[in-house]
Protein backbone atom coordinates (compact mmCIF):
# COMPACT_ATOMS: atom_id res chain seq x y z
CA UNK A 1 0.00 0.00 0.00
CA UNK A 2 1.04 3.25 -0.84
CA UNK A 3 2.14 6.10 1.48
CA UNK A 4 2.65 2.87 4.30
CA UNK A 5 5.77 2.71 6.20
CA UNK A 6 6.03 -1.12 6.96
CA UNK A 7 5.45 -1.23 3.10
CA UNK A 8 7.91 0.99 2.20
CA UNK A 9 10.23 -1.03 4.78
CA UNK A 10 8.95 -4.30 2.65
CA UNK A 11 10.23 -3.04 -0.54
CA UNK A 12 13.22 -2.15 0.97
CA UNK A 13 12.31 1.57 -0.06
CA UNK A 14 12.65 2.52 3.50
CA UNK A 15 16.27 1.26 5.68
CA UNK A 16 15.42 -0.83 8.48
CA UNK A 17 17.59 -3.34 10.70
CA UNK A 18 15.64 -6.37 9.34
CA UNK A 19 16.97 -9.47 10.90
CA UNK A 20 14.51 -12.05 9.38
CA UNK A 21 12.79 -12.58 6.19
CA UNK A 22 11.02 -15.21 4.30
CA UNK A 23 8.18 -15.61 2.08
CA UNK A 24 5.45 -14.03 4.22
CA UNK A 25 6.85 -11.99 7.10
CA UNK A 26 9.84 -9.66 8.64
CA UNK A 27 11.01 -9.77 11.41
CA UNK A 28 13.24 -6.04 12.05
CA UNK A 29 14.12 -3.31 15.00
CA UNK A 30 11.83 -0.90 16.06
CA UNK A 31 13.02 1.92 15.75
CA UNK A 32 12.50 3.39 19.25
CA UNK A 33 12.99 0.50 21.36
CA UNK A 34 10.99 -0.27 24.98
CA UNK A 35 14.45 -3.09 25.72
CA UNK A 36 17.19 -3.65 23.61
CA UNK A 37 15.93 -5.91 20.96
CA UNK A 38 12.52 -4.82 21.00
CA UNK A 39 11.01 -6.16 17.58
CA UNK A 40 8.58 -5.72 15.09
CA UNK A 41 7.34 -9.02 13.38
CA UNK A 42 5.40 -7.62 10.14
CA UNK A 43 3.64 -9.50 6.81
CA UNK A 44 4.66 -8.80 3.72
CA UNK A 45 1.39 -7.81 2.74
CA UNK A 46 -0.57 -5.10 3.60
CA UNK A 47 -3.15 -5.91 6.38
CA UNK A 48 -4.40 -2.91 8.76
CA UNK A 49 -4.97 -5.43 12.28
CA UNK A 50 -6.37 -8.19 13.61
CA UNK A 51 -9.73 -7.25 12.49
CA UNK A 52 -8.98 -7.69 8.44
CA UNK A 53 -5.47 -9.83 8.70
CA UNK A 54 -6.14 -12.99 6.54
CA UNK A 55 -6.05 -16.19 9.16
CA UNK A 56 -2.94 -18.00 7.46
CA UNK A 57 -0.68 -14.50 7.52
CA UNK A 58 -1.89 -14.40 10.91
CA UNK A 59 -0.45 -18.14 11.75
CA UNK A 60 2.65 -17.64 9.65
CA UNK A 61 3.46 -14.32 11.61
CA UNK A 62 2.90 -16.20 15.07
CA UNK A 63 5.21 -19.01 13.80
CA UNK A 64 7.73 -16.79 12.83
CA UNK A 65 7.17 -14.30 16.41
CA UNK A 66 8.47 -17.72 18.08
CA UNK A 67 11.37 -18.50 16.12
CA UNK A 68 12.23 -14.78 17.03
CA UNK A 69 11.38 -15.00 20.26
CA UNK A 70 13.56 -18.13 20.88
CA UNK A 71 16.08 -16.51 19.31
CA UNK A 72 16.11 -13.24 20.72
CA UNK A 73 16.35 -15.08 24.24
CA UNK A 74 19.19 -17.01 23.59
CA UNK A 75 21.08 -14.21 21.98
CA UNK A 76 20.23 -11.45 24.13
CA UNK A 77 20.05 -13.57 27.30
CA UNK A 78 16.59 -12.40 28.35
CA UNK A 79 14.33 -14.28 30.94
CA UNK A 80 11.35 -13.01 29.00
CA UNK A 81 9.03 -11.70 26.12
CA UNK A 82 5.86 -9.65 25.98
CA UNK A 83 3.91 -9.94 22.44
CA UNK A 84 1.92 -7.27 22.12
CA UNK A 85 -0.50 -6.00 19.11
CA UNK A 86 -2.50 -3.03 18.90
CA UNK A 87 -5.41 -3.12 16.89
CA UNK A 88 -7.42 0.20 16.25
CA UNK A 89 -6.15 3.93 17.13
CA UNK A 90 -8.02 3.73 20.77
CA UNK A 91 -5.85 0.64 21.40
CA UNK A 92 -2.35 2.34 20.58
CA UNK A 93 -2.00 1.29 16.93
CA UNK A 94 0.36 4.18 15.30
CA UNK A 95 0.94 2.43 12.22
CA UNK A 96 -1.92 0.98 10.37
CA UNK A 97 -0.17 -2.57 8.79
CA UNK A 98 -0.79 -4.79 11.25
CA UNK A 99 2.28 -6.22 13.82
CA UNK A 100 3.29 -8.28 16.59
CA UNK A 101 5.58 -6.14 19.20
CA UNK A 102 8.18 -8.48 20.74
CA UNK A 103 9.33 -6.60 23.80
CA UNK A 104 12.56 -8.30 25.38
CA UNK A 105 12.57 -8.63 29.34
CA UNK A 106 14.69 -8.92 31.76
CA UNK A 107 13.99 -8.68 35.83
CA UNK A 108 14.23 -4.89 36.72
CA UNK A 109 14.09 -3.81 33.19
CA UNK A 110 11.89 -1.67 35.17
CA UNK A 111 8.81 -1.56 32.32
CA UNK A 112 6.51 -3.09 35.25
CA UNK A 113 3.81 -3.63 32.71
CA UNK A 114 2.49 -6.54 35.52
CA UNK A 115 2.60 -3.49 38.27
CA UNK A 116 0.74 -1.29 35.88
CA UNK A 117 -1.87 -3.62 34.96
CA UNK A 118 -2.67 -4.46 38.30
CA UNK A 119 -3.09 -0.73 39.28
CA UNK A 120 -5.95 -0.82 36.71
CA UNK A 121 -8.02 -4.21 37.08
CA UNK A 122 -11.32 -3.22 37.99
CA UNK A 123 -13.78 -5.38 40.46
CA UNK A 124 -16.77 -7.40 38.52
CA UNK A 125 -19.36 -9.87 40.63
CA UNK A 126 -19.92 -12.97 38.87
CA UNK A 127 -23.34 -12.30 37.14
CA UNK A 128 -21.81 -9.64 34.72
CA UNK A 129 -18.99 -12.00 34.00
CA UNK A 130 -21.71 -14.75 33.30
CA UNK A 131 -23.80 -11.91 30.64
CA UNK A 132 -20.70 -10.78 29.54
CA UNK A 133 -19.68 -14.21 28.57
CA UNK A 134 -23.31 -15.03 27.10
CA UNK A 135 -23.43 -11.99 24.99
CA UNK A 136 -19.61 -13.05 23.39
CA UNK A 137 -20.75 -16.58 22.61
CA UNK A 138 -19.80 -16.85 18.81
P1 LIG B 1 2.19 0.71 17.15
O1 LIG B 1 2.18 2.04 17.87
O2 LIG B 1 1.43 0.80 15.84
O3 LIG B 1 1.76 -0.44 18.00
O4 LIG B 1 3.71 0.41 16.82
C1 LIG B 1 4.40 1.02 15.78
C2 LIG B 1 5.87 0.90 16.08
O5 LIG B 1 6.58 1.16 14.89
C3 LIG B 1 6.38 1.89 17.14
O6 LIG B 1 6.93 1.18 18.24
C4 LIG B 1 7.44 2.71 16.39
O7 LIG B 1 8.57 2.98 17.17
C5 LIG B 1 7.78 1.82 15.21
N1 LIG B 1 8.16 2.56 14.01
C6 LIG B 1 7.51 3.61 13.45
N2 LIG B 1 8.13 4.00 12.34
C7 LIG B 1 9.21 3.19 12.17
C8 LIG B 1 10.25 3.11 11.20
O8 LIG B 1 10.32 3.88 10.24
N3 LIG B 1 11.19 2.14 11.36
C9 LIG B 1 11.15 1.28 12.43
N4 LIG B 1 12.11 0.35 12.50
N5 LIG B 1 10.17 1.31 13.37
C10 LIG B 1 9.22 2.26 13.24
ZN1 LIG C 1 1.43 -1.55 4.71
Amino acid sequence: MQDCIFCKIVKKELPAFIFYEDEFVIGFLDINPLTEGHTLVVPKAHYESIFDIDEEALQKIISVSQKISKRIKEALRVEGVNLINASGVVAGQSVPHFHFHIIPRKAGDEINLASWWRSKVKEVDKEKLKELAEKLKT
